[in-house]
């Protein structure tokens, strides 16, 4: 089935049920009216000469727009490139020329950018960057106007054209480890891990799915709006960018059964002097995906937030993106310890990353994964795909994982974050388990740094719980001493305010090495 194919699937089954709520502009859509509007918007796009196969970008934060281009331009055949909303103009021309784009669809502006601005910036740099519309009063008007020119007909003689397998979205990688990646994507690889994943968490047309995460990022939009609308759920839209009241807001209101968010959502979301006055009873469910969740705060979104089944998901963008999750029935040991079993159709295994061997169960090594979820390739970068995918189609995930006895996966960091000191291999998340134990620090990343004699050495980055004490070196050690071994004893210390992040959430352990390393 191609994407479009699914929502007509849906539209047939549940025409009048919501489709998705804008809750900022208070406006909403059934099935019904969310297929006839893509449909306008597919025609007008259509008559505007979009070819199949063209790049469509968008760089929007999340609104209403976002989900009807999407589905808008997977009917006719083009690539949508979600362009990430924190862009400024040297990434944007990045995107814009590596991407090819030809026609940019974009929200005004973003936080501090203007986006009009952005763009008078770069156009000249980009030749093949034909036109640019700005979503809003009268863009939207402007964009959908040229439907007439195109019939009912002539859509369904495109959608007749296209196959499952074409190329429909390229979307960046968050850049946590170094310049962001294109990987291309097909219907079938994002349709389909959208079903899976609302499948194993259970949707039904009855779910209200609360989506405070990027749409530009495949949590948003494939864990989202496909896992959603391939189910017959409603997407709610709590805001253009995360807020933790506004999310909140937007659960009770809405009445959500299941919320999304990175770790640090979450923990925003429970650190809200109001967070009790939310009414949260609704929530059943939910997915925590992208980087490890501490055990406490799993335990207060479990209790607190009612999300009794909340779902770990692990995966990444050039696998469309999950590869494992976790049950409805598994208990909080494998929600905070593991990412759960691979899913349905997926192949998984874990390899010694110098020789390629597969590892026994229990033993950590690189975690390759196979099957549909696979991208297509990086956008026009074949090196960097061979260098990924191999010829047995196995995905590289550059993670370290263990499988247990159990068949649960347990991902135990990035091969690129691991520390190398004096041939010890050391692993950040020990490290920073261990120091977040410590009663003066709020949150800690632990990274490693050149070192003449070493090679590496261990430099702890922490937040304090109250900024007006202080933390020394000293004492991290002597905490450090008695249950560490001593070369995984942090022999550098810096205490910040905030960490450096992608729009993902995440903490780019790279810069915090750039910054602090020399
Ligand atoms: P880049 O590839 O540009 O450096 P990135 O890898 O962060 O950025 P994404 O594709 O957004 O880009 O994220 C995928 C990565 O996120 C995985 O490879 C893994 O390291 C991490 N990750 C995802 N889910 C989890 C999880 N549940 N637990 C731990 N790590 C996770
Ligand atoms: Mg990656």
């Amino acid at each position: 089935q191609t994407i479009g194919e699914n929502l007509a699937r849906t539209v047939a089954a549940f025409p009048d049920r919501d489709a998705l709520v804008d809750v900022p502009t208070g406006r909403r859509w059934t099935y019904a009216q969310l297929h006839a509007e893509t449909e306008v918007l597919a025609r007008a796009l259509l008559a505007r000469g979009v070819a199949k196969g063209d790049r469509v970008g968008l760089w929007a934060v999340n609104c209403a727009e976002w989900v009807l281009v999407q589905y808008a331009t997977a009917r006719i055949g083009a690539i949508m490139v979600n362009i990430n909303p924190a862009y400024r103009a040297h990434e944007l021309e990045f995107v814009l020329r590596q991407a090819g784009i030809g026609l940019l669809i974009a929200s005004t502006g973003h936080k501090s950018s203007d986006y009009r601005a952005l763009v008078a910036q770069v156009r000249d740099n980009c030749p093949e960057l034909r036109e640019t519309v700005f979503l809003g009063d009268p863009g939207w008007a402007e964009l959908t106007a040229a439907a007439p020119a195109v019939s009912p007909e002539q859509l369904a003689a495109r959608e007749a054209e296209l196959s499952c397998d074409d190329p429909i979205n390229i979307q960046y990688t968050s850049g946590t480890t170094g310049f962001p990646k294109g990987a291309t994507l097909s219907h079938h690889n994002i349709l389909n891990n959208g079903y899976w994943v609302g499948e194993t968490i259970g949707y039904t047309e009855q779910d209200r799915v609360c989506v405070p995460v990027p749409f530009y990022h495949c949590f948003g939009m494939v864990m989202g709006n496909l896992g959603a609308t391939s189910h017959g759920a409603c997407i709610v839209i709590p805001a253009p960018s995360f807020e933790p009241a506004a999310t909140l807001r937007a659960v009770a209101q809405e009445r959500c059964t299941s919320l999304y968010g990175v770790p640090t959502m979450f923990i925003a979301e429970l650190n809200l002097p109001d967070f009790a006055t939310y009414d949260l009873s609704s929530l059943r469910t939910g997915i925590m995906a992208g980087s490890p969740c501490p055990v406490e705060v799993m335990k207060r979104v479990v209790t607190e937030m009612h999300m009794s089944e909340v779902s770990i998901c692990y995966g990444m963008t050039e696998t469309s993106p999950v590869s494992c999750q976790t049950r409805r029935d598994d208990d909080l040991e494998r929600r905070t310890a593991t990412v759960g079993r691979v899913l349905p159709h997926i192949e998984v295994k874990v390899v010694d990353p110098a020789t390629g061997v597969t590892l026994p169960r229990g033993e950590a090594g690189e975690l390759c994964t196979r099957g549909y979820s696979v991208m297509l390739g990086y956008w026009e970068e074949p090196e960097k795909t061979a260098e990924a995918v191999d010829a047995g189609r196995w995905m590289h995930t550059g993670d370290l994982a263990v499988m247990r006895e159990d068949g649960c996966l347990q991902i135990t960091g990035r091969i690129k974050d691991m520390i190398i000191r004096g041939g010890e291999n050391i692993y950040p998340r020990e490290i920073e388990e261990f120091l977040y134990g410590h009663p003066k620090i709020a949150d800690v990343q632990v990274v490693g740094v050149p070192h003449e004699k070493y090679g590496e050495e261990v430099l702890a980055c922490v937040i304090l719980r109250d900024p007006a004490e202080s933390l020394t070196l000293a004492e991290i050690q002597d905490f450090c001493r008695e249950r560490l071994a001593h070369y995984k004893v942090p022999a550098r210390l810096r205490t910040l305010e905030s960490f450096p992040m992608t729009v993902s959430g995440k903490v780019r352990k790279i810069e915090l090495r750039e910054r602090y390393g020399s």
